[in-house]
């Protein structure tokens, strides 16, 4: 489908399978994989875990077995919640230095006692493969190759896969933040969209949202877009992970839904990400994209194409 298709029939929304685009990524993570080990180059991604945050372990448990069974190494480092600063930026410049080690990622938050922006910008950038260190970041604004940030990067290779060509089609993000809202402004405009960012501040939020051909909700409301902010055929990406009650499953359960109500979007939009099974599988297979991409440059392999913009 082209992006001048995108005003196609109401009610009949596909639904973006974030899950399936996923796997799609991990199995060209796990041929890259193999192909490099023919060089005698095996990916390496460590993870630092400071604290016993219940949903970080969690995070950082799957984000190790999917890097081994993609055929990576795996080095977990799990720190103590009481662990000094100078402790952790040892840490990171031991792994800075270890050729074994392609991709670091230190796992947010931190401990309130640890400066969160000295920890990451203390990173290699060559092995910043969360590509929140300052100079990723302005290698992206700058239209320059970065280690882009996951989520982000997932949002925009599902949308590329969906609408092919974006160019001068109307975004508009809603969401301001470092890790999400911003990089992805960004990489819509390298794909010469016409961006807007949307936030708390934001005048008629509504009417901004109808002009959307491509609307990336990354707010962390529950369901606060609803389908009649949606222009009618517009690709609909929800980044939102909400917890809420969910009465109906039973006392005290609760289900996930995302910053758009989807029931009233998927009878408006022309594509939509479900949550869960949409933008959330693809953050840990962008990792392990971005870990692969760190190695090859590391080691001086051509860049692995179809795993980074
Ligand atoms: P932040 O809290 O850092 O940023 C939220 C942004 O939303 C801010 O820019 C804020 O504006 C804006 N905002 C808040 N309220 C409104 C409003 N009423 N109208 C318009 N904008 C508003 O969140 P993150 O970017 O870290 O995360 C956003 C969501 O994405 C969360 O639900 C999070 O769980 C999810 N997420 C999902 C991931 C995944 O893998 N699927 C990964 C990362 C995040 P302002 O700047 O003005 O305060």
């Amino acid at each position: 489908m082209t992006g001048s298709d995108t005003a196609g029939a109401q009610g009949a929304a596909r639904i973006i399978d974030g899950k399936a685009f996923a796997e799609g990524l991990r199995a060209r993570i796990s041929a890259h994989v193999a192909r490099m080990a023919e060089q005698g180059v095996t990916p390496g991604l460590a993870v630092v875990l400071v604290g016993e945050d219940p949903a970080s372990q969690v995070y950082v448990a799957s984000k190790a077995k999917q890097t081994v069974a993609c055929g990576m190494k795996s080095f977990e480092h799990r720190l103590s919640a009481d662990t000094s600063e100078a402790d952790l930026l040892a840490l990171i410049e031991r792994l800075n230095a270890d050729p074994e080690v392609h991709g670091i990622l230190v796992q947010l938050p931190l401990p309130g006692h640890l400066n969160s922006d000295l920890v990451i910008n203390s990173i290699d950038p060559a092995k910043d493969v969360d590509g929140f260190h300052i100079s990723n970041v302005g290698l992206l604004a700058t239209g320059q190759d970065a280690l882009v940030s996951c989520t982000p990067l997932g949002c925009l290779l599902m949308l590329r896969e969906e609408l092919g060509n974006l160019s001068g089609l109307n975004a508009v993000v809603v969401g301001r933040s470092n890790i999400v809202g911003k990089p992805m402004a960004q990489l819509l405009l390298r794909e010469s969209c016409t961006v807007t960012i949307a936030h708390s501040r934001t005048k008629d939020l509504g009417a901004v949202c109808r002009g959307a051909d491509i609307l990336v909700a990354a707010v962390g409301r529950p369901q606060m877009i609803p389908g009649d902010w949606v222009k009618p055929g517009a690709t609909v990406i929800d980044v939102g992970i909400n917890r809420i009650d969910a009465p109906e499953k039973g006392e005290g359960k609760t289900r996930l839904v995302g910053d758009v109500d989807f029931d009233s979007a998927v009878k408006v939009a022309g594509a939509i990400t479900p949550v869960p099974g949409g933008v959330g599988p693809m953050t840990i297979a962008c990792l392990l994209a971005n870990t692969v991409t760190a190695a090859s440059r590391i080691h001086g392999l051509p860049k692995p194409e179809d795993l980074s913009i």
